[in-house]
């Protein structure tokens, strides 16, 4: 018998972070730290207008780019926040969240046997969109000492006559590190002088705390016809079961994009978008009480994980995550996220599993209550005093 599924189904690998989901999933009482979502639910204004959208008949099909109401809500929303100016019609593709809009964009740019250039640590999921284009992934170092930012003299050595993309993911997914300006201009004279097009994942860009500031990089120099920007309601607003996202850019690499949609979910839910235009054009306090929450909370975890033996964590600038350096426990990520959630009933996701430079770090999201970050902490520094006392 032929074989049921095909190679490119058998090529996709699961994360080594199910390791971790399998062992929750039979444990009770555990500190979730793993997951990667925002603890809050979608702001009233937003589910009210899904509520009237579906009373008002959005129940039917919508062009596979998105309603243009949406499309030009989001247009003005990257003219206010971003300063990006595109145009509504022909360079907004609205998506299924960000991570369609990656897989398609992904689809839409490059060629089986081009290569891509990926953040490690990295978002995992960036890996599979790529192979599944039958393209090739490049992993450009992320390092501690750089504060986890991108660097143009890390990803040049990288690149051959075969890459096609760069991605850049600002605040990052696993690290919470904010690409500073200087860094994202020699990111951008890199591109240019090398001719690649680059991808901006900024879907946590509202997520950002003081003194760090958010750059879109599109806005720089010479880049408006090479970066596509890649960003979703999920993260802003609380919105991640939604599934709403886009991709602005140039319109030559957006008009393929609602056609390759036609064929994969033809377009996202219709009240779903028409709930999205109140999310963009609404008020911004949810938004920003939001944010003051996740910096209260990022701040009580750094300064008491930073107290832990064998534990050093770096204050990041934005995103929700933590990735605190764990090498001083003497074990390895798995090992050590394994040990915590075994002895400590703490959940976290290794480092390695965003990218070999991720060994040696755990991630852990603090979009959870108050509650349970104490709780965590105080689990956490039994765990390691206890290793601290077995190792001395
Ligand atoms: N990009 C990064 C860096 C993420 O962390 C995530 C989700 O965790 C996504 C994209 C996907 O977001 P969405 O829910 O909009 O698909």
């Amino acid at each position: 018998m032929k074989s049921l599924i095909s190679e490119r189904a058998r090529g996709l690998r699961l994360s080594k972070i199910r390791e971790i989901f399998e062992i929750v999933a039979k444990m009770e009482d555990v500190v979730r730290l793993e997951i990667g979502e925002p603890d809050f639910d979608t702001p009233a204004n937003i589910i009210q207008a899904a509520k009237d959208a579906l009373d008002d008949g959005y129940t039917h099909y919508t062009s596979s780019a998105g309603i243009l109401e949406l499309r030009e809500a989001i247009a003005r929303k990257l003219a206010r926040e971003n300063r990006i100016t595109v145009d509504a019609a022909t360079q907004v593709a609205v998506t299924t969240g960000a991570t369609s809009a990656l897989f398609l964009t992904i689809q839409a740019t490059v060629n089986p046997g081009e290569e891509v250039l990926l953040p490690d640590p990295g978002w995992p999921p960036y890996a599979s969109i790529v192979q599944l284009t039958g393209a090739t992934p490049v992993l450009y170092p992320l390092l501690e000492k750089e504060g986890f930012r991108a660097r143009a003299h890390l990803i040049e050595p990288l690149i051959t006559p075969r890459t096609k993309v760069l991605l850049v993911n600002s605040p990052s997914n696993p690290t919470g590190a904010v690409l500073d300006r200087e860094g994202m201009e020699a990111i951008c004279e890199l591109a240019k002088k090398r001719d690649l097009l680059v991808i901006s994942d900024e879907v946590y860009e509202r997520i950002v705390f003081d003194p760090h500031v958010h750059h879109s990089l599109a806005t720089l120099p010479g880049m408006t016809e090479r970066a596509i920007t890649v960003n979703s309601v999920s993260k802003t607003y609380a919105m991640t079961g939604w599934r709403i996202g886009f991709a602005a850019g140039p319109a030559e690499v957006i008009a393929p994009i609602p056609k390759l949609q036609l064929y994969a979910n033809c377009h996202p839910t219709a009240a779903a978008q028409k709930a999205c235009v109140a999310a963009y054009d609404g008020s911004e306090s949810t938004v920003q009480e939001m944010v003051k929450s996740y910096q209260l909370r990022r701040d009580y975890m750094a300064k008491n994980l930073n107290e832990l033996p064998g534990i050093k964590c770096p204050t990041p600038g934005g995103a929700f995550y933590l990735f605190p350096n764990i090498e001083g426990t003497g074990m390895d990520s798995m090992t050590f996220a394994k040990h915590l959630l075994e002895k400590g009933k703490v959940a976290s996701v290794p480092g390695d599993g965003f990218g070999p430079h991720g060994q040696g770090y755990i991630r852990l999201c603090y979009a959870q209550s108050m509650e349970d970050l104490e709780k965590g902490v105080e689990r956490m520094g039994k765990v390691t005093a206890a290793l601290a006392k077995a190792g001395s």
